[in-house]
C-alpha cells in the first residue's frame, strides 16, 4: 500500500535516451528516479536506431549525450525536431561550453545539463514536458481551425452563389468566394481590392449608377439591403444577380464591414420574361396582344384624360386574309400578316401602339392627336403602307384593309366603348366597299349590331344547308295557261327565325360579298333541278333565276354560268337570267359587254322589275334583252284606277315594238289577268295561279298539269 503510494506519487515518463555509454545512460535513469519520476526508456546510439525508436513512440522527452563516437547531439536533434517539432531535446554532457551549448539551443534544444551536476534535471524535464504539452495543444486547436477554414471555404466554393465581404470604411472587396469567378468570368484576384473594377467593369452600365449610389448609401444608412442588378462579362454576356447584404458594427458602433451573399437569378429571370412576352405579345408578330392592347389602352385613356388632349383608336381589319389561307394554306397567311405587321408598325409613331387582337384584327393607339384631320393623315400613311404587293412563291398578293376609327373623348370615355365603336366604325368601312375607312358616327350603332348578328349567321348558312330554293310556276297565256317554267326563289331555313326572306339577307350578303357564292350556289340549283324537270315533263321548261349587282360585276359570272350549264347538262336556252335596272346601269359599257357574251351563249335575258327605276326606254336597246318582267307595283293598280292600267298597256305595246316578251309579275286576281291576257302579255307569274314552292311541291304541280282558266279572259281579249 505504502509502495503504491509511493510509485502513484512518481510520474511516469518516457524518456529516449541517446547515450553510447550505458553506465551513463543507467546514471541518468537514477538521476530521474531521484527526481521523482518513473522513467521507462529506451537507449539508442546511432541514427537508424533513433529514428526507429520515435517511430515506435511516443516519447515524452529526448535526452541525448553530446559527444558520442558514432553519432552527435546536432545529428539527433534534427532527427528528432524533424520527427515532431513539439518533441523536447535536452543535451547532457561531460563539459560543454557556452557557445556549443547556445548553437545546440539555436538548433532547436530546450536545454542542457552537465553530467556532473544533475540537480537541475528534474525541473527541467517537469518544465519541458509540460510546455510541449501546451504546444501541442496549441498546435493541434491550430490545424483544427486550419481545417475548419479549408472547410468553409469548400463549403462557400460549392454553393452556387457568391459569398462577398467588403472592408469599411475604406470599401475594399476583403473576400469573393469561388462562385464569382464562374458566375463573371473573371479570376476572383481581379475582383478584389478597390471597388473601381466593380463600378467601372463588372456591373452593367444601366446599373452602376443606381448600385452605387442607392444601393450602397442605403445598405450603409439602414444596415441591411437587397438588390437586383445586372452584370457584365467580358464576353458581353449579361446575366442578372439578386444581392442581398448586412453591416457589420463592433460594440462600439463602428462599422467594420459589409458581408453579402449574390445569387445568379439569370434564368429565374429569362423565364419570367419568357412569361411575360407569351402573355403580352403576339408570338407571330411580335406585336402587343390583346390583353397588353388592353392595358396600353387604360394607360393612354388616363393620361389623355389628365391632360385633356385627344386620342384615336383604330379598328383594322385585313379584307381577304381568310381568302388567302383557304387558297395559298396558313404559312402563306402568317408570311402575309406578319409582314403587313410590320409595315404597320413602320409608320406609326413611337409613341403609338399596335396591337394584333384576332386573326386579321389589329388595333392602333394614336395619344396626343391634334385635330381629326392628323388621324386623316396616319390612315393615308397606313393605307400606303399596306397597298404594296407581297409576292408569295410565284402569287402576287394586294392587301386592303376596313378601318374604323373612334375617338376619345368624343367617341367615348372609356376603353370598351371606343373599342366597340371603332369596330362598329370598321363594318361600316367593310359595307362601303373594303378598302376603306371610316370614323364612328352614332347612327352607325343600330344597324350594325343587328346586321353582324345576321352576317355572321349567314356565313354558315351556305355551309350547313340551311339555304333552299323555291320556284314560282309562269304561266304561258299565250298557249293555253299551263306552266311554261319557273323563277327560282331564294330562302333561308333558319334554324329559329324560320324561313327568311330575301329581302331580308339580300342586301346584306350584297354588302359583304357573301353574294357571289350564295349566287352560284342558286345558279347551280335551279339548273339542276331545271334539267331533271325537262327530262320529266316538258322540254321547252325555263328556268329564270336572279342574278344581283355583285354577281353581275363579278369577273366569274360568265365563266360561272357556263361552268352550272356544263354541270348540270342544261341548254343554255332553258336558262333566263334576270336583272334589274339599277344593275346593269351601274356601268353600262361593261354590263352590255357581259350581257352579250351572256347572249350569244344562248341564254335568255330578262329585264325584272321594270318600271321601278330608271325605266329608260332609251337603254333597252343598248342591252340585248329579251323579257321585260313589269314590276307588281303596276300590275296591282290595274284594277284599281285608269292611270297604271295605262301604264301596263303602254309597257306592253312598247315591248311588243322591241319584240321583247313581257310577263306580269305580281297576278293576284282574276280581273288582273283579264286585263293582261287582252292585252296580250305573254307570261304571268303570280299568287293566283301559285305562290313560290318547295321542289316537290312544284313537281306535283307539274304532274296535275294544271291550266289557268283563260276562258272568260279569251272572250274579253277577242271582243
Ligand atoms: P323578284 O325577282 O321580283 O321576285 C318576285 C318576288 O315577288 C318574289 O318575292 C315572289 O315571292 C313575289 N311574288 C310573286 N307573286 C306574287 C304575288 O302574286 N303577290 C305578291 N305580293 N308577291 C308575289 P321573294 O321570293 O320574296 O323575292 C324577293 C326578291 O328577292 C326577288 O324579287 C329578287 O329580287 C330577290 N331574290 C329572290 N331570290 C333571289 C336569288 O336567288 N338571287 C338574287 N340575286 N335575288 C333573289
Ligand atoms: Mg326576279
Ligand atoms: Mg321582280
Amino acid at each position: 500500500m505504502r509502495m503504491n503510494d509511493i510509485a502513484s506519487q512518481q510520474r511516469p515518463l518516457r524518456v529516449l535516451l541517446v547515450e553510447d555509454t550505458p553506465d551513463d545512460a543507467l546514471l541518468l535513469l537514477r538521476a530521474l528516479k531521484k527526481a521523482g519520476f518513473a522513467p521507462e526508456h529506451l537507449r539508442v546510439d546511432s541514427a537508424a536506431a533513433l529514428r526507429d525508436a520515435l517511430a515506435a513512440g511516443p516519447w515524452d522527452i529526448v535526452i541525448s549525450d553530446y559527444t558520442m563516437p558514432e553519432f552527435s547531439a546536432l545529428q539527433a536533434l534534427d532527427i528528432a525536431k524533424r520527427h515532431d517539432a513539439d518533441l523536447p531535446f535536452i543535451i547532457v554532457s561531460g563539459n560543454i561550453g557556452e557557445e556549443v551549448a547556445v548553437g545546440a539551443m539555436r538548433a532547436g534544444a530546450q536545454d542542457y545539463l552537465l553530467k556532473h551536476s544533475l540537480a537541475r534535471l528534474g525541473p527541467v524535464i517537469a518544465r519541458e514536458v509540460e510546455e510541449a504539452a501546451v504546444h501541442r495543444g496549441r498546435r493541434e486547436a491550430e490545424s483544427r481551425l486550419l481545417s475548419q477554414q479549408v472547410r468553409m471555404n469548400d463549403i462557400l466554393g460549392s454553393l452556387g452563389d457568391i459569398v462577398w465581404s467588403i472592408s469599411l470604411p475604406d470599401l475594399r472587396m476583403d473576400f469573393i468566394s469561388a462562385a464569382a469567378e464562374g458566375i463573371l468570368d473573371r479570376p476572383a484576384s481581379e475582383l478584389l481590392g478597390g471597388l473601381n473594377i466593380w463600378l467601372e467593369e463588372v456591373i452593367h452600365p444601366g446599373d452602376r449608377d443606381r448600385m452605387r449610389d442607392e444601393y450602397l448609401g442605403n445598405l450603409l444608412r439602414n444596415g441591411a439591403g437587397s438588390a437586383e442588378f445586372r452584370i457584365l462579362r467580358p464576353d458581353g454576356e449579361v446575366r442578372w444577380l439578386l444581392d442581398r447584404a448586412r453591416v457589420f458594427a463592433d460594440d462600439k458602433g463602428r462599422k467594420l464591414r459589409i458581408d453579402g451573399i449574390a445569387s445568379d437569378i439569370t434564368q429565374h429571370k429569362q423565364s419570367q420574361e419568357q412569361l411575360y412576352r407569351a402573355a403580352h405579345f403576339d408570338a407571330l408578330t411580335g406585336l402587343p396582344n390583346r390583353k397588353l392592347m388592353e392595358i396600353r389602352l387604360q394607360e393612354e385613356l388616363a393620361r389623355a384624360g389628365k391632360r385633356g388632349t385627344l386620342m384615336a383608336l383604330l379598328f383594322i381589319d385585313f379584307d381577304r386574309l381568310k381568302t388567302i389561307n383557304d387558297s395559298l394554306g396558313h404559312n402563306a397567311g402568317d408570311i402575309v400578316l406578319a409582314e403587313l405587321a410590320n409595315r404597320m408598325r413602320g409608320v406609326l409613331r413611337e409613341e403609338d401602339t399596335i396591337a394584333r387582337i384576332g386573326g386579321d384584327e389589329f388595333v392602333a393607339i394614336l395619344p396626343d392627336i391634334r385635330h381629326e384631320a392628323a388621324v386623316e393623315g396616319v390612315l393615308g400613311k397606313l393605307a400606303a403602307a399596306i397597298a404594296p404587293a407581297i409576292a408569295i412563291g410565284e402569287h402576287v398578293i394586294h392587301s386592303t384593309a376596313s378601318i374604323g376609327v373612334a375617338l376619345f373623348p368624343s367617341h367615348g370615355s372609356d376603353g370598351e366603348t371606343l373599342l366597340k365603336n371603332a369596330d362598329v366604325a370598321m363594318y361600316a368601312a367593310k359595307r362601303a366597299g373594303r378598302d376603306a375607312w371610316r370614323f364612328y358616327a352614332p347612327e352607325m350603332n343600330a344597324a350594325s349590331g343587328r346586321l353582324l348578328a345576321l352576317e355572321n349567321e349567314l356565313r354558315g348558312a351556305l355551309g350547313r344547308g340551311e339555304l333552299e330554293l323555291h320556284y314560282q310556276p309562269q304561266v304561258d297565256l299565250a298557249c293555253g295557261g299551263g306552266i311554261s317554267g319557273f323563277e327560282a326563289l331564294l330562302r333561308w331555313r333558319h334554324p329559329k327565325r324560320g324561313l327568311v326572306s330575301p329581302a331580308d339577307f339580300i342586301p346584306l350578303a350584297e354588302e359583304t360579298g357573301l353574294i357571289v357564292p350564295i349566287g352560284e350556289w342558286v345558279l347551280r340549283e335551279a339548273c339542276r333541278q331545271a334539267r331533271i324537270w325537262i327530262g320529266q315533263f316538258n322540254p321547252a321548261l325555263r328556268m329564270a333565276v336572279n342574278l344581283s349587282a355583285r354577281q353581275f360585276a363579278h369577273a366569274g359570272l360568265v365563266r360561272s354560268v357556263a361552268a352550272a350549264l356544263a354541270d348540270s347538262g342544261l341548254a343554255a336556252a332553258n336558262l333566263e337570267l334576270e336583272l334589274t335596272e339599277s344593275l346593269v346601269m351601274q356601268e353600262p359599257e361593261k354590263s352590255a359587254g357581259v350581257l352579250h357574251e351572256l347572249k350569244t351563249m344562248g341564254i335568255t335575258l330578262a329585264m325584272d322589275d321594270f318600271g321601278t327605276g330608271y325605266s329608260s326606254l332609251s337603254y333597252l336597246n343598248r342591252f340585248p334583252l329579251d323579257v321585260l318582267k313589269i314590276d307588281r307595283s303596276f300590275v296591282n293598280q290595274i284594277a284599281a284606277g285608269a292611270g297604271d292600267a295605262a301604264l301596263c298597256e303602254a309597257i306592253i305595246a312598247m315591248a311588243g315594238a322591241l319584240s321583247l316578251e313581257v310577263v306580269a309579275e305580281g297576278v293576284e286576281t282574276q280581273a288582273q289577268l283579264g286585263f293582261l291576257a287582252r292585252h296580250r302579255c305573254d307570261r304571268i307569274q303570280g299568287f293566283l295561279f301559285s305562290r313560290p314552292l318547295p321542289a316537290a311541291a312544284a313537281t306535283d304541280l307539274l304532274h296535275e298539269k294544271r291550266c289557268l282558266d283563260l276562258s272568260g279572259e279569251a272572250a274579253g281579249a277577242a271582243s
